[in-house]
This record gives structure tokens, C-alpha cells and sequence, in this order.
């Protein structure tokens, strides 16, 4: 299978083009504007595999969109490629709006004239899996899950374009009959995660003795999945997911912030032969505004019909995760060089 992944230089999105070029044997090409949060440092397992290509482009250029349809024949899209962080949108949403709602709206286009055109491949055959998060869904209370049918209440700047972005997606399925399959996912963290979300940023300055910025009281509940595992569940999804259906990914691994943090400096404390407890350095900050209280998922639908589950628990996945950041400074010290973890969405 030939799939372009949009956002394949990113976080999730370098997981997935090394599952689908390594683990599944796909063809990969990746479409990336290569932002701030770009890395090709992130591509280097799979930079030399002659199924894997890059391809430079703002996924909001249709004309260079629709050249790389014609070049390339893609049998699928898996669209990850988004402005993803949520403080960064709360200080500026313009580019928010601008990549995941117009760039998503782009790409459903281009890929409906590629599929009307009918010349390489049926509308049957092809899939356009869009890649979306928890966050549209809003804030629990204590108790619950969320499903498929929850309704959406988006908070963020970057949760309302996220969800605005969803809604293009089913429209294009109902309206246009476009195999597009929608997956709202938890909370991601591992190896290659820009050091501006809580678990690197955690994990850094925590090395460089720096603060442990906790947002207000810490008690914030996210649902926290190994991405490898959700690289896992999109590659499934891909395959066996049907269209115009929708899949909660998550991990079962509720935590609260404070106890992430503090998790983490207990990994520290046991991987370096400090005497000293890293947790001395956390540090409570203002909160952010509209600071959701609670995410969870419930994947039981993607358990039973694509039979995919998180083979990760959060003490697997954290130890290995700490460990993969202190042993691949390379990879993270030109960017904190950029990026010193400066708050932002106040
Ligand atoms: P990321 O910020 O690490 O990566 C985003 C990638 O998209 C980058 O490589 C960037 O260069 C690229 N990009 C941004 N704007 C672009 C544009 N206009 N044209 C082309 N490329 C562009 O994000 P991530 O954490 O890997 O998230 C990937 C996707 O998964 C996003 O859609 C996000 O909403 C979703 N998601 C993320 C999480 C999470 O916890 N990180 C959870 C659920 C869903």
C-alpha cells in the first residue's frame, strides 16, 4: 500500500511512517511544511528505506497537493499534519485555523477530485483516516468515558479547530460518499515529542535542574497512550476500519498531572545515580485558562471490531520513555537550544 502521511516529520506522525515502512512494509510518503515541531531527525530509522519519500509542502498549497496525487498514486491518506499544542494556540490561534481547519479542507478536496477522476484507483479501495484527539469532546466530570457519541464541546482554540476539522471529514463522507474514517485519540507521549508537551518538557528540565512547571493544583486527569501503540491502531484502522466510522484510541492509563510528574522523577531518581530526589524541583504555576479537568476514553469499539489494544501500561511506557530522552540528547538538544520550555498561553 502507498499512503501519504501528512504530518509524518511530527511526533505521531514519524511513529507511524516507521511502523508502516518497518513493521507493515507500506509505502510512505511523508507531506510536511516541517514547522517548528518538523524534525527529519525524527525520519533517520527509515531515511535510507526506498519506501519511504519526503515531500516539502504546506498541506494548505492545493496546486502542490495535487501535483504530489498525480506523482505519487497514494492508495491512502493518514492526515496527522496539525498545529497540536494547546498553549501555543491560546496565544496564537490564527495559524491553528489556518492549518487544521483550511489545510484539512484542502486535502478532503484534493483527495475528492483524485478519487473523481477515477483513473488510479476506486473510491472502495481508497481510505483518508483523519487523525484527531480526545480534546474535542470536552471535560469529564470524575466519572465516565468518553464514546464515539459523545458530543462535542470543544475548549481550546486548538480543540474547537480540531473538531471543526472533524466535522469537514464525516461531512465528506455523508456528502460526497469519501471513505474517510475518523480516530479521537488520548494523550500520546514517548521518544521524538517536541519538549514543549508535559512529558519531555518534565523529563528535561529535570536533567538540566531546571523547574517542574505543574498548571495550578495538578490534579487535571489525561489518559496517556505509548504512541507506538497508537502508530499500531492507525495501522489497523487503515486496514480493517470502515469508512464513515468512527474509533476512540486510548490507553486505560488514567493519571493525574501531579502523579505524571512525579512518576517521572521517581524514574529519574532510580535511573541516575543522583542522591538527590528530582521531585524537589516541581513547581505549581498558574493554571490554563479553560484547563480541561478531565479526559478519558473508552476503546472498547476499537478493541472489539479492529482487535487492536494497548499492549503498553503508563510504568512500562514512562520508564522507557525517560530513559529514550536521556540517552538521545542529539536528538533533543539542538531544539531545546530553540525551545528552552519559556510558558506560554497565559
Ligand atoms: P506535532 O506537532 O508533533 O506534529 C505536527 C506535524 O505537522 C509537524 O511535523 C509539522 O511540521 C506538520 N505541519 C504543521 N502544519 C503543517 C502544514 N500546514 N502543512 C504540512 N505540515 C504541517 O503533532 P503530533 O503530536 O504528532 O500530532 C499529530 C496529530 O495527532 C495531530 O493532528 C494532533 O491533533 C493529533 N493528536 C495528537 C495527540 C497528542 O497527544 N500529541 C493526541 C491525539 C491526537
Amino acid at each position: 500500500m502507498r499512503v501519504l502521511v501528512t504530518g509524518g516529520a511530527g511526533f505521531i506522525g514519524s511513529a507511524v511512517c516507521r511502523h508502516f515502512v518497518l513493521a507493515l512494509g507500506h509505502e510512505v510518503v511523508v507531506v510536511d511544511k516541517l514547522t517548528y515541531a518538523g524534525n527529519l531527525n525524527s525520519l533517520a530509522p527509515v531515511a535510507s528505506n526506498a519506501r519511504y519519500t519526503f515531500e516539502k509542502l504546506d498541506i494548505c498549497d492545493a496546486s502542490g497537493l495535487r501535483a504530489l496525487f498525480s506523482k505519487y498514486r497514494p492508495d491512502a491518506v493518514v492526515h496527522l499534519a496539525a498545529e497540536s499544542h494547546v498553549d501555543r494556540s491560546i496565544s496564537g490561534s490564527n495559524v491553528f485555523v489556518h492549518t487544521n481547519v483550511v489545510g484539512t479542507f484542502t486535502l478532503l478536496e484534493v483527495s475528492r477530485a483524485y478519487l473523481e477522476e477515477g483513473k488510479h484507483i476506486s473510491k472502495d479501495a481508497f481510505r483518508f483516516v483523519h487523525v484527531s484527539t480526545d480534546e474535542v469532546y470536552g471535560s469529564l466530570g470524575e466519572s465516565g468515558l468518553f464514546i464515539e457519541t459523545t458530543p462535542y464541546n470543544p475548549s481550546s482554540p486548538y480543540s474547537a479547530t480540531k473538531a471543526a476539522s472533524d466535522h469537514l471529514a464525516r461531512a465528506w463522507h455523508r456528502t460526497y460518499n469519501m471513505p474517510v474514517i475518523v480516530s479521537n485519540c488520548s494523550n500520546n507521549y514517548g521518544p521524538y515529542q517536541f519538549p514543549e508537551k508535559l512529558i519531555p518538557l518534565t523529563v528535561l528540565n529535570a536533567l538540566d535542574g531546571l523547574p517542574l512547571p505543574v498548571y495550578g493544583n495538578g490534579l487535571n486527569v489525561r489518559d496517556w497512550l505509548y504512541v507506538d501503540d497508537h502508530a499500531r491502531a492507525l495501522g489497523l484502522i487503515l486496514q480493517k476500519g470502515l469508512p464513515g466510522e468512527t474509533y476512540n484510541v486510548g490507553g486505560r492509563n488514567e493519571r493525574r498531572n501531579i502523579d505524571v510528574v512525579k512518576q517521572i522523577c521517581a524514574c529519574l531518581d532510580e535511573l541516575r545515580s543522583s542522591n538527590r530526589r528530582h521531585d524537589r524541583f516541581i513547581s505549581h504555576v498558574t493554571d490554563r485558562p479553560g484547563h480541561d479537568q478531565r479526559y478519558a476514553i473508552d476503546a472498547s469499539k476499537l478493541e472489539a471490531d479492529i482487535g487492536w489494544r494497548a499492549t503498553e501500561t503508563f510504568e512500562t511506557g514512562i520508564k522507557k520513555t525517560v530513559r529514550w530522552y536521556i540517552d538521545h540528547s542529539d536528538w533533543w538538544e539542538p531544539l531545546r537550544k530553540k525551545y528552552r520550555g519559556e510558558r506560554l498561553g497565559l
